[in-house]
């Protein structure tokens, strides 16, 4: 199979969608890799690594485009590599096209199979191509959170694990699934004391196992959240809602309540944000104050940490990336029912039936 990686263009976005390992693995099963060049440098992969891998660096963009099989990539196509697309074209990449008519249409009429990392599934009802960005955004949180509650910051001036004879500070995380958990136990290994709010018993019943009594689950109510704000100096939101706008948990009314100085870090912005006030922000002003309480909103938290990132993400990857390499599209999702649910778009017609209900069409 001929695997091209082109250089990530979307604003900002610094990682690849292959490492120079996964390149190896391909090259050793009999697969042609042409990589752009320069695509791997923002996440800290030189051309040179790619090479030893045994990929070849293309320069020509028409080139790595036009001599393609499987395409994969990290984030959507932006309009300029939509033009590129062909019918013979396998595209593998996060597309979350539900919100994205023009975008959707463009790959409608390249009639090429467009298979989205998003929607892939696994037997747990999990979505495993999205849960390594949640967990880097969940341990992100607590390091963005810490940050934000020095004085230099606009915070309270706390230190999270305290001192011998300090007590250390209250983190509060809403919702306790990928990005929660994760958020949790950072903020256990530095010390605080957490507790995890959540609308499922069963997830409580997890987290209360799994970390022996090392953090308090509560059950989440409007009484519970009053609580939360009043006593938290870092809350962290977690909370996912599938299909639908995040709800706003943490109201401008009750910010009254919170201490000056304390830290609400949304982390689902990215749908909407669980706070009232929340606003989306980028790495480069990532916080802003809103009655004395600050707020840290980045979109787009991974990519702060391109190199993780991008291992975390390809590790994820590679297995769909090898059967794609080795069987085809149609091998490759005949034999996993799994992977056929990632398969958007396929010779012009929208084949996920989420997609396609966002557009009122049939799938
Ligand atoms: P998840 O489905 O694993 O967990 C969400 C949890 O929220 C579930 O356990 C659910 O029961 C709980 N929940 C739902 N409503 C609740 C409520 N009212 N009160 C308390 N808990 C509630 O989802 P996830 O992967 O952890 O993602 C969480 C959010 O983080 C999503 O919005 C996701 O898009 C976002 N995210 C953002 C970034 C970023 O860079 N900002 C990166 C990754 C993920």
């Amino acid at each position: 199979m001929k695997i091209a990686i082109p250089k990530e263009i979307k604003n900002h976005e610094y990682r690849v969608a292959l490492t120079p390992s996964v390149v190896r693995e391909l090259v050793a099963r009999g697969h042609r890799v042409a990589v752009q060049a320069s695509a791997g440098e923002g996440a800290g992969f030189p051309d040179t690594e790619y090479e030893a891998a045994g990929a070849h660096i293309e320069q020509d963009l028409d080139a790595l485009w036009d001599n393609a099989e499987l395409i994969v990539k990290v984030k959507e196509p932006q309009p300029e590599e939509v033009k590129r697309l062909k019918p013979s074209h396998t595209l593998f990449t996060y597309l979350h096209l539900a919100a994205e008519e023009s975008l959707t249409r463009g790959l409608m009429d390249s009639e090429a199979t467009c298979i989205a990392y998003e929607t892939i599934t696994d037997d747990e009802g999990g979505l495993p191509l999205l849960a390594p960005m949640s967990r880097v955004a969940g341990r992100m949180a607590v390091q963005a959170g810490a940050h934000s509650l020095e004085k230099a910051q606009g915070g309270a001036g706390i230190l999270i694990p305290g001192v011998p004879g300090v007590a250390p500070a209250k983190v509060t995380v809403i919702g306790g699934g990928v990005v929660g958990e994760n958020a949790a136990r950072m903020a256990l290994g530095l010390g605080a004391d957490v507790t995890v709010l959540d609308k499922s018993l069963e997830r409580l019943e997890v987290l209360d196992h799994r970390y022996q009594g090392r953090l308090n689950t509560v059950y989440s109510t409007a009484d519970a959240l009053e609580t939360a704000a009043r006593e938290s100096d870092i809350v962290v939101g977690a909370v996912l809602v599938p299909g639908a706008q995040a709800p706003k948990l943490i109201t401008r009314q009750m910010l009254g309540d919170m201490r000056p100085g304390s830290v609400l870090v949304d982390v689902a912005i990215d749908q909407g944000g669980c706070f009232e006030t929340s606003r989306a922000t980028t790495h480069a002003d990532p916080t802003y104050v809103v009655d004395g309480v600050v707020h840290y909103c980045v979109a787009n938290m991974p990519g702060a940490v391109a190199r993780t990132s991008t291992q975390a993400l390809t590790n994820a990857t590679l297995p769909f990336v090898l059967a794609l390499a080795d069987k085809g599209w149609q091998g490759a999702l005949a034999e996993d029912p799994h992977f056929l649910k990632g398969l958007n778009v396929h010779a012009g017609h929208i084949t996920h039936p989420a997609v396609a209900q966002a557009f009122g069409l049939d799938a």
